[in-house]
């Protein structure tokens, strides 16, 4: 079958320059699915060692669909985005329930699986089962742009259709998943956000932003979402050799992770003392002895800056431990749960636990 000239020389160049990653070469739904969304939100070097302990420890969809959300969640902990842990499990379930454990093998089929959007789907699609469906992420949004100089901002429902459309025109239908892989390695390799290296570039004559001398106009990007600050005051709760903690359970950050009980505050000037006070009369605690108030934590996410502070309330001996939702550990049991990068790295720096 007769390809296009960029495709050709995009292949071949892809077939001589791709990383070696544990997920090149593996066509296994199961294994390209996991890869894919480890991917989403986290660099290559940080994704290879979860992808290595999460297929060890979940070896396929059954062993996925049979673990418990907190053995998913701690295994996740510290890659942030947590919904696609909850979403992974989730679907894992649904192909135990609705296809006997067996991944299925359409592209619609996959797209109805939790957590899996267009472009999951067209990877696994096209890699694992040889459908000629177009990929396009961020990276492949930025080569195309630039190739074709399409000025339509990206991230749109409408950007979408038209990149997907100029990308099904030249996909290889005879290797679409090498296709796909080649666009995402061009992107992560050589078509960088800043400073393309198009001296290196397989598609440099074929590229019109670059033989435009617009390159710095691709991509077309949307004004960039606020950032939205929050302010988050942590109260560990010493009782003993037991702390409190309690699992998330808002549907914003961090669900079903476990936290120390909290409060949060619209506003950055709330005096500590009457946030203890807010937070000790919200728990019915009338005596509590301050050990400890931490500098403020600050942590970034994509469209949140959380500003934490952490206080240390011990409490006294003959407190009945009892409040709603909480449950009490020893303090060295801690690391066994699930916990926001943000608490993991307030309890390790401040010493709490080893
Ligand atoms: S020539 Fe430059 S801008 Fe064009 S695709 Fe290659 S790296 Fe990107």
């Amino acid at each position: 079958m007769k390809i296009n000239k960029t495709t050709e020389a995009l292949i071949e160049w892809y077939g001589m320059n791709k990383r070696d990653l544990p997920w090149r070469d593996v066509d296994d739904p199961y294994k390209v699915w996991i890869s894919e969304i480890i991917l989403q939100q986290t660099r290559v070097n940080q994704g290879i060692s979860y992808y290595y302990r999460f297929i060890e420890a979940f070896p396929n969809v059954n062993s996925l669909a049979a673990a418990t959300s907190d053995q998913v969640l701690k295994l996740w902990q510290g890659l942030g985005y947590y919904s696609r842990a909850r979403n992974l499990h989730h679907a894992a379930k649904q192909i135990v329930a609705s296809y006997g454990g067996v991944f299925p093998s359409t592209y619609d089929e996959i797209i109805k699986l939790k957590g899996i959007g267009q472009y999951t789907a067209a990877a696994i699609a096209s890699i694992s089962f040889n459908i000629a469906v177009p990929a396009v992420d961020g990276n492949i949004y930025r080569v195309l742009s630039r190739l074709f100089s399409i000025a339509e901002p990206i991230g749109t429902n409408t950007s979408y259709k038209l990149f997907f459309n100029r990308s099904l025109e030249i996909i290889d239908k005879s290797r679409p998943g090498i296709y796909n892989q080649a666009l995402m390695e061009l992107g992560a390799l050589v078509c960088h956000p800043q400073m393309p290296a198009c001296i290196d570039c397989p598609l440099q004559m074929h590229c019109s932003a670059y033989n435009d001398g617009t390159i710095t106009l691709f991509p077309v990007k949307n004004a960039k979402v606020k950032v939205q600050e929050r302010f988050f005051y942590y109260f560990i709760m010493i009782h003993g050799s037991k702390i409190g903690i309690r699992k998330r359970n808002e549907n914003d950050i961090w669900k079903g992770l476990y936290e120390f009980p909290m409060i949060e505050s619209s506003k950055a000037d709330l005096h500590i003392d009457e946030a203890i006070r807010l937070f000790t009369h919200s728990v019915n605690i009338d005596e509590a002895t301050i050990q400890y108030i931490s500098d403020e934590y600050r942590h970034k996410l994509t469209h949140r800056l959380i500003n934490a502070r952490f206080i240390h309330l011990l409490l006294p001996i003959g407190w009945q431990c009892s409040i709603d939702g909480v449950i009490w550990i020893n303090r060295n049991d801690l690391s066994n749960y699930a916990l926001p990068r943000l608490i993991d790295r307030y309890v390790k720096e401040s010493g709490f636990i080893d």
